[in-house]
């Protein structure tokens, strides 16, 4: 089965009114919503009223309850007294009698009439005072919160069953022990409560008002659509004041009691709290205590939101005095009479749910890490849920919160990070002027290296040789026009497509290219190689552009009749410049200097004949 109280995390936005209004600390700030902690809740369902988000709800039983009335089973509904503050839209109790019985409720009866029985046991006991003093409670979260959290005085509970499981018990004598029994109710708590009681006092579904109203809205039933019906016996007397302060005790007059200061009454989340801690101390009040969790049951989180306190108040005792009026006293006492021997009895059990207190170092640690270690920092705003700041690092330390629930660290954590983004938006800003800067030079660099790239294209152009750069891997970077209509008609059509032979293979192109390779590989140049090209001879000169890895060659074609005649003229200059030095050598240089003339003036003869053939032939084929 579901736990009582859950949190959905989806709706949950963190704002805390939960754990301001929970008595036990049973709720815990995980990192991003609220989560209910199931040992330590006592199940009085305040934090449902409180959340906004609606993010928080109890148990819906609805289905438990329909469930039963399909099922053939003969089925009862006890109603809490607080019914009539309730239902005040409804202008005659004997209709919504009826409405219920609409649903299909074999047998719907008060609760006044377990409570009439309650309150004569309540009476015997404060009546038979041997020197001890109780705290009697009807509310399930009162006796599970002195379970929890004041163990110590468990042995102070009245040990008696709370008036729904009394009227359980008297509903299965009367009507037989055959019945699925239904709870309808203004306590959460009661949910939970209800599974403790087994036996003839056991409740098998409990329904809040709130959950009544919405079956009443499924099967649309309205007070237009029954006729009027009465509660089934046995009826209660005043008992129907149990769901106002004091009620309890009004339902069998013992009000002198009150007066002679024996009992005390406390109602609300704080002053029945407050009054157990008294109850407990040293001096001790000396008295009983009387506890109702709510401000009254009519103010119960099963009642629908937004009621008044003192209208609903007000309508309880309209209510009873009503009811009175028509009550059949003889058959009442007749009755109480019957069942005066009910056995009432229970008992509670000690379940320790206190949480260790942190040591005071660890409290003034967690302090201190808040920016909180002055007595002036701690302002006790109150907005983490916690009463005071000392009181958050408590519970810091039990594990319950995390310091970002504390409104003013947060705040300081984010005027903090605020300036660290001023300070990192301030360093952009001025690394986003750098970049811009260095943008526009690089932008400038490119256009220079484009023009550059021009320049360097047109003067190749304009040299009257072919020239070619190649890379590492023999790959053209860069040729020149003329180096293109040297190598023929091929490389002319790759010229158009790719201009300057750019990545084209040189060993794919010219014989010569190993020239290239051994330049690269030595990075010694070689200069004025003539090599065969075809009909032609050209003279390559390779000269390293980067070691290794970029080399260029200038070549030119011997026999083009332009550089034919510049190679003639300086090939003339050097074997009359050589052949001046070598009259100036001695003897046994002459043999040498003669034989590499001789080695020239054949080249040059070679060259001259292959451009005479050549240029005969070209005019052959022009005329
Ligand atoms: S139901 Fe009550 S005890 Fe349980 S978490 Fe909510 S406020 Fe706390
Ligand atoms: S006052 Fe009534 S509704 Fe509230 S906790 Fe007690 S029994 Fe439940």
């Amino acid at each position: 089965m579901r736990q009582l109280v859950v949190v959905d995390p989806e709706k949950c936005n963190l704002s805390l009114a939960c754990i301001r209004t929970c008595p036990t600390k049973a709720i815990k700030i995980e990192e991003t919503h609220a989560t209910i902690v199931p040992g330590r809740c006592i199940g009085c369902g305040h934090c449902v009223m409180v959340c906004s988000q609606n993010a928080i709800s109890y148990r819906d039983e609805k289905q438990i309850v329909k469930d039963f009335l399909a099922s053939g089973s003969k089925v009862a509904i006890i109603c809490d007294p607080s019914i009539s503050g309730e239902f005040v839209d409804i202008t005659d109790h004997r209709k919504f009698v009826a409405m219920i019985r609409g649903l299909g409720f074999n047998y719907v009866l008060e609760m006044a009439f377990g409570i009439d029985l309650l309150a004569f046991r309540y009476r015997d006991l404060l009546h038979n005072f041997h020197g001890k003093y109780y705290i009697h409670t009807v509310c399930p979260p009162v006796a599970a919160y002195v379970e929890k959290f004041e163990p110590e005085l468990v042995e102070n509970l009245a040990r008696m069953v709370p008036p729904y499981v009394v009227m359980a018990k008297v509903v299965r004598e009367y009507y037989g022990d055959d019945l699925k029994l239904v709870y309808a109710t203004a306590c959460v708590a009661a949910k939970d409560d209800a599974r403790m009681h087994k036996d003839d006092g056991r409740i098998d579904g409990v329904l809040t008002f709130i959950e009544l109203r919405e079956l009443f809205k499924e099967f649309k039933i309205t007070e237009n659509n029954v006729e009027y019906s009465e509660f089934d016996p046995p009826i209660g007397r005043k008992g129907g004041l149990y769901p106002i302060r004091r009620g309890m005790l009004q339902a069998v007059d013992i009000n002198q009691e009150l007066l002679s200061g024996d009992i005390i009454s406390a109602n609300g989340q704080f002053d029945f709290k407050e009054s157990l801690s008294e109850f407990k101390s040293q001096t001790g009040l000396k008295q009983h205590l009387d506890l109702f969790y709510c401000e009254g049951c009519v103010m119960g989180p099963g009642m629908s939101p937004g009621g008044k306190k003192f209208m609903r108040r007000s309508e309880v005792i309209k209510y009873v005095n009503k009811r009175l009026k028509g009550l059949d006293l003889v058959n009442w006492h007749e009755q109480i009479e019957q069942f005066k021997d009910l056995d009432v009895s229970r008992t509670f059990k000690a379940q320790d749910r206190r949480l260790p207190m942190p040591p005071d170092s660890e409290i003034r640690r967690v302090l201190h890490e808040m920016g909180k270690s002055k007595a002036e920092d701690q302002l006790g705003c109150g907005a983490c849920g916690y009463p005071s700041c000392r009181e958050f690092a408590i519970a810091y330390c039990q594990g319950l919160t995390n310091y970002e629930m504390c409104y003013s660290y947060s705040i300081n954590k984010l005027h903090t990070f605020i300036n660290k983004v001023n300070a990192t938006n301030e360093k952009l800003k001025k690394t986003k002027e750098a970049l811009k800067d260095s943008e526009e030079k690089a932008r400038a660099g490119e256009m220079a290296a484009l023009e550059a790239a021009e320049v360097t294209t047109i003067m190749l152009d304009k040299i009257n040789a072919g020239v070619v750069v190649v890379d590492e891997n023999l790959k053209i970077m860069e040729s020149n026009h003329v180096f293109v209509e040297m190598l023929g008609e091929d490389a002319q059509t790759i010229n158009d497509t790719i201009p300057g032979l750019k990545g084209a293979e040189l060993s794919a192109l010219v014989p010569f290219h190993r020239l290239f390779a051994s330049v690269l590989q030595s990075g010694q140049d070689m200069l004025n190689r003539d090599t065969p090209f075809g009909n032609s001879i050209f003279n390559v000169s390779v000269f390293t552009i980067k070691k290794h890895k970029a080399v260029g060659g200038i070549i030119r074609d011997l026999t083009s009749p332009n550089v034919r005649r510049e190679e003639v003229i300086n090939r003339a200059r050097t074997v009359i410049r050589e052949n001046l030095e070598t009259v100036q050598q001695i003897a046994f240089l002459l043999g040498e200097s003669a034989s590499k003339t001789e080695k020239i003036l054949s080249s040059i003869i070679d060259a001259q004949k292959l451009g005479t053939d050549t240029t005969s032939s070209e005019e052959k084929t022009d005329s």
